[in-house]
């Protein structure tokens, strides 16, 4: 059967402006990207902030147009893809739920509002269906009642996956889902998914910046530096040998507590990557604690092997 999600050389450019009177600059939030992921398994994609994660995430959503190359879904091209058709197909489930969630509207109207957009499923069906929903995610008909202000934050989290299941999709594209969350509640929310996934079948590419949020969730994990993967494995191979510096950086930056911090310390410095600026070679160099000369001019070639693949001179 056809893959749940198929990236062919898929490319997003941005023209920016750093300043009024700058000339526009290019900017490559992805670059060429292929990767497949199997219907039924978890891709974790992992990277810094402004790494082209969340561009991904829109790309493969149809909520933003490739520069270049495509996105199929279910063995189809998302291009041209009816919008109604696409939805029952694949949904999201973005960071913050409060800035998705009307405040205006009952829970219940809010999670009804994917199949009120289909046009064709009313009246007692759509009712089903709501509970249905609300009842997988584990809320009560009399939470369905309220209002988004009167949830907690994990609450709210369930409403915006409830929404996200309504239309029974198979694919879910989960955007840093937990990261507003406290710890405690993340684990609920991450179980919860893992639950859903495993009862539905579902598909999901996981965004996280936070590779231990990844490890618990994902069969495979696409590392992310600026628009590229880097590296991907298996979940296990991945986290028990990684062969990319990047990689090996993030996975030590999990080892260290880091308390009230929301972003990594990569103990990479605080040279921040520029999406508007991508060094010249291994885009990694400035960076990278075990770089040879020939890293700063020639760009490693992509290694794919029965493991995954690697793009490092040292792999
Ligand atoms: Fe580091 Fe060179 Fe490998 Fe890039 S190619 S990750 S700079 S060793
Ligand atoms: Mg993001």
């Amino acid at each position: 059967s056809a893959p749940a999600i198929e990236l062919r050389g898929l490319r997003r450019e941005f023209r920016v402006r750093q300043g009024m009177f700058a000339a526009p600059k290019q900017v490559i939030a992805v670059g060429d990207v292929s990767f497949e992921v199997p219907a039924g398994s978890v891709l974790g994609v992992v990277g810094e902030s402004g790494c082209g994660k969340s561009t991904l995430a829109r790309l493969i959503l149809g909520l933003l147009e490739p520069t270049a190359g495509e996105v199929l879904v279910d063995g189809q091209r998302l291009s041209g893809m009816d919008r109604r058709a696409r939805a029952r197909l694949i949904q999201p489930v973005f960071q913050d739920p409060f800035a998705s969630l009307n405040p205006k509207r009952r829970i219940r109207d809010i999670v009804a509002m994917p199949l009120i957009a289909q046009g064709d499923i009313g009246g007692a069906e759509r009712d089903r269906r709501v509970a249905e929903a609300l009842e997988r995610v584990g809320l009560s008909r009399e939470q369905g009642m309220r209002f988004p202000a009167q949830l907690s934050g994990g609450q709210r989290q369930r409403v915006a996956i409830a929404r996200a299941l309504v239309l029974r999709p198979r694919i879910v594209v989960c955007d840093e889902p937990t990261s507003a969350l406290d710890v405690s509640v993340q684990a609920q929310i991450l179980n919860l998914l893992a639950e859903l996934r495993r009862d539905l079948g579902l598909t999901y590419l996981f965004i996280s910046h936070n590779l231990a949020v990844v490890e618990h969730i994902a069969s495979e994990v696409a590392v992310m530096y600026l628009g590229r993967i880097v590296e991907r494995a298996g979940s296990e191979a991945l986290f028990a040998a990684p062969r990319h510096p990047y990689t090996r950086a993030l996975l030590a930056s999990v080892l260290t507590p880091e308390p009230g911090l929301g972003v990594p310390d990569v103990g990479l410095g605080d040279v921040m990557p520029d999406p508007a600026n991508i060094p010249p070679g291994c885009r990694f160099h400035p960076r990278c604690p075990v770089a040879i000369p020939r890293c700063a001019t020639e760009t490693p070639k992509v290694i794919a092997d029965g493991r995954g693949l690697v793009e490092c001179h040292l792999a």
